[in-house]
């Protein structure tokens, strides 16, 4: 154990900012102007629930308007504060400019556990919220555009869509005030699970590089690798989900709030998520060892680390027992500045959060855009494609018959080709691209400086040179 304090989260992000930033030479005071958050707004509402009044209270903070609308997502825990809220808000602005989406960084939260509560309540307290955020321009679709985050989803943005149209009648726009809802209410698809699917393209993509690959002494594809995951939510979820089916990799385990899973054949990712939404918790789950000290399971021997759960999670207290030689921070923060430090000192790669988790945002724009287009991606192009490719085929067909049938295609190409792509298959084709159009911005930092030893001082120079360029753009 360290004898060593470790930052508040804000503080945490600060840190990492400075370490970057001395690296840089921005005119005098900019880097401060960067830094900082530029406004908080706390709300204290009530709601009239079970008979009584109930005081809640919920944060909306604007790190930087460099770019508007400002973009991040609403959380809901019991532990959301304003330093939170802040050093979330300040990663959105970083991360939203290294995968250019354009928009500055924010984020909300609300004081609450989601669990207390019944479907009926949580809309009623959702919907005030809302309110209150709408009424200031703080959900607005070209000033600021909330998305969901820990304990919300799907529902809680369609009640937010609802509630700022329901303010707003004659907005047209309305639907793009708030993005990750429901297909139904203008959502877009993939959303759900565009966080998780980020990671995998991710990692994918640093698979494809044999250099990186080695500075966490690791070689070969992601077929086969032994990850750990903490938080089967919708963000570790879909990125265990996808590397095991879709990469092989093995998930050999899992760590949630009652505990933790471990099994070294791999877990069955879907069973072991339907578990939990049955029975709260992993724990009973009948395939694998159980540990009531789950974030032991931090420290198991693993070949990638995913926390996707919450921040904070390595740091000064179990660091040096971290052995996974790559970690990708699914969460926002999972590894603390102090934790940082020590794991760089003893080799480990670190894919870090603002850009591992940046598939949410990158969806999310597309989702704007589409609120904004009023027409769903692909409507007006898939036909045609295809049509185009069926003269392809014909033509073929037509050389073959004439040449008395010598060859054939291969069974499903016919299919495969023919198929024009449609609003998923343009959205994962968008969000691969951005990901890996992302990771070679900041690797090639990485590898042409001296002085930058790992990924996040690279992504954090790749980001904040755009920032400051847009200030400078903008006269300031
Ligand atoms: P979620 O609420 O869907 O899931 C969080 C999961 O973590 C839940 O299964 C919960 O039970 C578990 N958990 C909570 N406390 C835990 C603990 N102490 N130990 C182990 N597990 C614990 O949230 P999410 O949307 O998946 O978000 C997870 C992280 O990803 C957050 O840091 C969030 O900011 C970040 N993130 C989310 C998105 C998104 O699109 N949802 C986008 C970018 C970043």
């Amino acid at each position: 154990m360290s004898s060593r304090t470790e930052p508040s989260f804000r503080e945490s992000v600060d840190l990492m900012f400075n370490r970057a930033v001395k690296l840089m030479d921005l005119p005098p005071g900019l880097e401060e102007k960067i830094r900082v958050c530029n406004a908080t707004y706390t709300v204290r509402f009530g709601v009239r629930l079970r008979g009584a009044m109930h005081t809640f209270t919920g944060y909306r903070s604007v790190h930087s308007e460099h770019m508007e609308p400002v973009k991040g997502g609403i959380r809901y825990a019991t532990g959301v504060n304003q330093d939170e809220v802040e050093a979330l808000a300040a990663l959105m602005t970083y991360k939203c400019a290294l995968v250019e989406a354009p928009f500055g960084g924010s984020k909300g939260g609300l004081c609450i556990d989601p669990r207390e509560y019944e479907e009926h309540e949580l809309e009623l307290i959702t919907r005030r919220f809302a309110y209150e955020l709408a009424k200031r321009d703080l959900i607005h679709p070209s000033q600021n555009v909330p998305a969901p985050d820990m304990g919300t989803g799907e529902r809680e943005m369609a009640w937010i869509a609802d509630q700022y149209a329901r303010m707003n009648t004659t907005d047209i726009n309305a639907k793009a005030c708030v993005t990750g809802k429901p297909l139904n209410a203008g959502g877009i698809s993939g959303r759900v699970e565009a966080t998780g699917r980020g990671v995998q393209y991710a990692l994918q993509e640093f698979f494809r590089h044999e250099e990186d690959k080695a500075a966490a002494g690791l070689s070969g594809k992601l077929d086969g690798k032994r990850v750990v995951v903490q938080g089967l939510g919708n963000v570790g979820y879909h990125a265990a989900k996808f590397l095991s089916e879709e990469d092989g990799s093995r998930i050999i385990g899992i760590i949630e709030r009652d505990g933790g899973l471990f099994n070294a054949d791999g877990l069955d990712v879907e069973a072991v998520r339907n578990w939990i939404v049955k029975h709260d918790g992993v724990s009973g789950y009948p395939d694998a060892q159980f540990l009531e000290n789950g974030a032991a399971l931090l420290e198991e021997e693993c070949d990638i680390l995913i926390p996707a759960a919450l921040e904070g999670v390595i740091n000064l207290s179990n660091a040096e027992r971290v052995k996974a030689p790559l970690i990708i921070e699914a969460a926002n923060g999972p590894v603390t500045a102090g934790a940082d430090e020590i794991l760089r000192k003893k080799g480990c790669v670190i894919i870090p959060d603002m850009y591992a988790n940046a598939g949410g945002v990158t969806v999310s724009y597309f989702e704007w855009v589409k609120n904004l287009s009023h027409i769903r991606f692909g409507r007006m192009q898939r036909r045609q494609e295809e049509a185009r490719h069926q003269l392809v085929i014909d033509e073929l067909q037509r050389l073959d018959d004439v040449m008395g049938n010598t060859w054939s295609m291969s069974p499903d190409f016919k299919d495969k080709y023919l198929k024009g792509a449609g609003e998923l298959e343009l959205v994962r084709s968008g969000l691969d691209d951005t990901m890996r159009a992302a990771y070679q911005s900041m690797r090639e930092v990485w590898h042409s400086r001296d002085d930058v030893t790992d990924l996040r001082t690279a992504a954090y120079l790749v980001s904040i040179d755009k920032v400051a360029k847009s200030y400078h753009a903008k006269g300031l």
